[in-house]
């Protein structure tokens, strides 16, 4: 592992990254990492081009959810999912939440992305969920993302957007813009006629491919 000054400058770099790709717009993507127990995460409203190191927050991941934290700004108002998936999921060690044009359309018409592509695997299961609609920022928000990413490492967000997860910064940004780009291919498609799905077996087959497949979780 790197020092902590390395890790917040991974998430300046992702952030402007998200922003070049076309994955994010403006400021209303966020990302964090976990550095031992604690969340490092990108300051609410804070333009990217404009990040230093030290105006990264950083929360205690150890104790209860208060919302304390260190730093010269007040995290994301999003904070709350990503300190959620941090503490509870040990295969996750990095968030990207962000507005993706697909995914948020698709989020608008509450669809979650069936198994229209092998790709779907690389969210860990037969789809990738819909987390149900609630106020940006709320604890039932949080709640809504915890529970549609049981079993899976990204899901989608009704009327909102998308998140991801990754045993390491690098693999959470792979996620973000595969699942982009899964979504763009299935409203394309569904634009044309009826997606003919992969049967569950046939995607149980390709989870078992991808345990050794994309960018490395480091
Ligand atoms: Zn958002």
């Amino acid at each position: 592992m790197g020092t902590e000054t390395d890790a917040r400058k991974d998430i300046i770099a992702a952030c402007i990254e998200m922003n070049a790709s076309g994955l994010n717009q403006g400021t209303s993507g966020n990302i964090s990492v976990r550095y031992e127990d604690r969340m490092l995460i990108t300051p609410s409203a804070t333009p990217y081009r404009r990040m230093t190191p030290d105006l990264i927050a950083s929360m205690d991941l150890s104790g209860d959810m208060t919302g304390g934290w260190d730093g010269p700004l007040k995290p994301s108002t999003e904070w709350g999912f990503h300190w959620r998936l941090l503490k509870d999921r040990s295969d996750i060690s990095a968030v990207v939440h962000a507005h993706p044009t697909y995914c948020t359309a698709l989020a608008i018409l509450r669809r979650p992305i069936p198994a229209c592509h092998y790709m779907v695997a690389a969210f860990g299961g037969v789809d990738v969920r819909c987390a149900e609609y609630a106020t940006f920022g709320t604890h039932e928000l949080a709640d809504a993302v915890i529970t549609a990413m049981e079993g899976r490492t990204a899901c989608l967000m009704a009327n909102h957007g998308m998140v991801a997860g990754g045993a390491g910064l690098e693999k959470a940004m792979w996620r973000a813009e595969e699942l982009e780009t899964l979504a763009r291919q299935y409203y394309l498609a569904a634009q044309l006629g009826e997606p003919v799905l992969l049967s569950t077996e046939e995607i149980e087959r390709n989870l078992k491919l991808f345990a050794g497949y994309g960018v490395k979780d480091s």
